[in-house]
């Protein structure tokens, strides 16, 4: 990949991390974190984010995938990986050989990774996964129907070493009072879960159940460790959805282009594919050099998204295209090719939001984050 900040490219502020984690460390008081750097860590760079946390004293990464698992170990990362999702049969051989721990999906994988263990006459080190309402993975724990007998039968496997406990939040992002509901009473189905594997004197080992949300709404919980992944980024899902704390967090991303073309068009001339643009005056035209292959979603084409050139806001003109876009720089004297365009970030005294783009895209900033393309390139902040 070229290094020369040529067509885009996203600059990650990896000094803000450690500030972020701070703040995550206000609001959790001892609860340590483990920090979620699935899907490249929302399009960051799982490696450069995790070695920055490892910086900030985080000990243990939370992954979605195997392969995810085996970046981090390849990339010289030694600490607690946690795969959070299903590692086929074909791939336990890594979670022994790189020391990768598995999340027990159900009762049934436990047994099969279990029998798989055994055979290889190895230990292998898993969390169990209680599922107290979000429907996903893990071993289902309600009111009515309690699954006791499953979960202390995980902890009970001859070769699976199940050395923690988790579950996870479905609406802790909303503080309506059925969701709070909700959420308060998951965290009760947690805790009896943990007592009664204390009663049957079995050491349940690190509990989590946080996520972002989760930290924001609901403080410190007590257990053993949060799983944030947005919060360490410094932002949320949506930042027009309110939360309980006060917290002071900066974004590490930012994304920028570089103007490839500026002309004036006449009043009448039409901009991009379907013509969707069409100038009422004489319009300068800046042609920019990202598109939504690079992961600015097409679906946010003729919104008046603005984006910053020289510190002042443009708006996007027409339709998106795979690797360009234009925008009215009628208000900026003098922009040229080469300029540098802001999509997220700070230029001069003005801001533009990932949030922008994801409103637009009728999404939120966990989807637009992560869908931005392996082919922007992801470069240190320049200090
Ligand atoms: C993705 C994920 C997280 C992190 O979620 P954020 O909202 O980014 O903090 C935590 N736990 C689990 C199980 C996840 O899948």
């Amino acid at each position: 990949m070229l290094e020369a900040y040529s067509r885009c490219w996203a600059e990650i502020d990896i000094k803000a991390i450690a500030h972020n984690v701070q703040e995550i460390q206000k609001l959790v008081g001892e609860t340590k974190i483990m920090g979620i750097v699935k899907a490249n860590a929302y399009g960051h760079g799982d490696v450069q984010c995790a070695k920055a946390l490892k910086e900030c004293g985080v000990d243990f990464f939370g992954v979605s995938s195997i392969d995810e698992a085996l970046n981090l170990r390849n990339a010289g990362i030694d600490d607690n990986v946690l795969i959070l999702g299903y590692t086929p049969e074909e791939h336990f051989h890594y979670l022994h050989e790189q020391n990768i721990i598995q999340s027990l999906v159900s009762l049934d994988y436990a047994k099969t990774l279990n029998e798989y263990a055994m055979t290889q006459n190895v230990q292998i080190r898993a969390h169990c996964k209680v599922d107290t309402g979000m429907c996903r993975t893990g071993i289902i724990y309600r009111d009515q129907s309690k699954n006791m007998d499953s979960i202390l039968e995980e902890y009970q496997l001859s070769n699976i070493h199940v050395e923690g406990i988790f579950s996870h939040f479905p609406v802790s992002d909303e503080l309506d009072k059925d969701s709070k509901e909700f959420t308060l009473h998951q965290i009760e189905l947690f805790k009896e879960v943990l007592q009664q594997l204390e009663q049957h004197g079995i050491n349940p080992g690190i509990r989590h159940i946080q996520n972002s949300y989760g930290i924001l709404n609901y403080g410190d919980l007590g257990f053993d460790y949060c799983r944030p992944g947005l919060l360490y980024m410094g932002v949320t899902s949506d930042d027009s959805v309110e939360i309980e704390s006060n917290p002071d967090f900066i974004p590490i991303l930012s994304l920028y282009a570089n103007v490839s073309l500026v002309k004036w068009i006449e009043p009448g001339q039409s901009v991009s594919y379907g013509r969707h643009f069409i100038a009422q005056k004489p319009t300068k035209v800046a042609t920019m050099s990202i598109g939504y292959a690079d992961g600015l979603p097409r679906l946010v084409s003729n919104k008046n998204l603005e984006v910053l050139v020289h510190g002042i806001r443009c708006p996007l003109i027409g339709n998106i295209c795979m690797d360009q876009c234009m925008i009215d720089v009628t208000a900026v004297d003098d922009v040229k090719q080469g300029d540098v365009v802001c999509i997220v970030g700070q230029q001069g005294k003005e801001k533009v939001t990932i949030d922008e783009i994801s409103r637009k895209a009728q999404t939120i900033n966990n989807e637009t984050l992560s869908c931005i393309t392996s082919r922007v390139p992801r470069m240190e902040k320049r200090q």
